[in-house]
C-alpha cells in the first residue's frame, strides 16, 4: 500500500490531505508495460461523512510509451483527477440495481477492509488519461511500409525497396496515378 488510509480512525467531517510522490517503476497499459519516467506527484484530500469517504485530487507524472504508428518511444505527460466515493460493502448489499447503476458513474468503491489504499485511485486516474491512439505527435509519419525506416527523420524517403514487396492494391493505385501524370 503506498497511500494507505485507515477509514476506521477518520473523524467525521474532518479533512485530511495527502500530498507527496509515489516512485513507481512502469504502468502496465493495454499497450504493454510502460515506464513511469517522472515523480508521480499526487495531491489528496479526504472527508468522512455519512456518505463515505469522499476523495478528490489530482496527479501528475511522465511515462515513456510505443507510438503506435512508427514505435519509438516517447514521453507523454499525463494530468489526471481523482474523485472516488469510498463506502462499506455492506451497503452494495443492500442496493436496488438502479442505484448501483447510478453509482458506477460517481466512482463508488466499496470496500471491506477499513484500511484502504488511495493509491489504487492514483493508478486509475494515470491510466485513464492515457489516449486510446499513442502517436508521438499528431503528425508522425510512421514507417515506410516496403522498407520499415522512420519517415519523420527521413520525410522525403524515396524508397529503394519498393519495387520488391508491392501490395497489389497499392500498384493498382500507381498505375493509375501514372496514367493520369502521362495524361491518358
Ligand atoms: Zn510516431
Ligand atoms: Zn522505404
Amino acid at each position: 500500500m503506498d497511500i494507505p488510509v485507515d477509514i476506521g480512525r477518520l473523524k467525521i467531517g474532518t479533512v485530511y490531505k495527502y500530498q507527496g510522490e509515489l516512485h513507481w517503476e512502469e504502468i502496465e497499459l493495454d499497450v504493454g508495460k510502460c515506464p513511469v519516467v517522472a515523480p508521480i506527484k499526487v495531491h489528496i484530500q479526504y472527508r468522512l461523512d455519512k456518505d463515505g469517504l469522499k476523495v478528490l485530487g489530482s496527479v501528475q507524472t511522465v511515462l515513456l510509451c510505443p507510438c503506435s504508428r512508427c514505435l519509438e518511444t516517447f514521453k507523454l505527460p499525463i494530468k489526471g483527477r481523482i474523485e472516488a466515493i469510498y463506502r462499506p460493502f455492506e451497503v452494495l448489499k443492500e442496493q436496488k440495481n438502479v442505484e448501483e447503476k447510478l453509482e458506477k458513474l460517481e466512482n463508488v468503491v466499496y470496500y471491506s477492509t477499513p484500511v484502504v489504499d488511495l493509491a489504487e485511485r492514483v493508478l486509475e486516474a494515470i491510466v485513464v488519461e492515457v489516449p486510446q491512439k499513442l502517436l508521438c505527435k499528431p503528425d508522425c509519419k510512421g514507417l515506410c511500409q516496403y522498407c520499415g525506416k522512420n519517415l519523420n527523420e527521413d520525410p522525403d524517403h524515396k524508397c529503394t525497396e519498393k519495387s520488391g514487396i508491392v501490395d497489389p492494391r497499392w500498384a493498382v493505385l500507381q498505375e493509375f496515378k501514372s496514367r493520369i501524370a502521362e495524361g491518358g
